[in-house]
């Protein structure tokens, strides 16, 4: 993993969206995903307001890119991300053939990428190339504010 300044815009566009999060009292993790230096579909977790476990800003933007540009095969496309994805998002990544990721924030307990989903997993296809550590600072801040104010 490495560190990369490339396409800290998108980076930015994710936090915005983990920032609108908050304002739904949504969890905040924001996610962009990209291709060709421009922004497909934008989402952040919306697990309350719709009633849905799996509603994590990752699979909403896949899902919203996959019907945009009409294909189950995301190739070419960079997901940007404020929290490590867990292993679900994880999966979906690699089912999209989604080319690269970009996180912020380390997840210690739900995260996926660091245990090694992508590099241990035999059943695991595709691996995208991983770059983390942008904003990170920003984007746990943001969480850390979030759960404290739940407490
Ligand atoms: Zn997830």
């Amino acid at each position: 993993m490495s560190k990369n300044l490339v396409g800290n815009e998108f980076i930015f566009a994710a936090l915005e969206q983990a920032k609108i999060a908050i304002s739904r009292d949504e969890v905040p993790v924001g996610a962009v995903l990209v291709k060709n230096k421009k922004i497909i579909a934008s989402n952040f977790n919306r697990n309350r307001s719709l009633s849905d476990p799996t509603a994590h800003a990752e699979i909403l933007v896949i899902r919203e890119s996959a019907k945009i540009l009409g294909s189950h095969r995301l190739d070419g496309c960079d997901i940007y991300v404020t929290l490590e994805p867990c292993i679900m998002c994880a999966a979906a990544i690699s089912l999209a053939r989604i080319r690269r990721i970009y996180y912020s924030a380390s997840d210690e307990k739900f995260g996926a990428v660091e245990s090694g989903f992508f590099t241990k997993t035999s059943s695991c296809y595709h691996r995208p190339e991983i770059y983390s550590g942008f904003c990170e600072k920003d984007s746990a801040l943001l969480l850390k504010n979030f759960f404290e104010k739940k407490r």
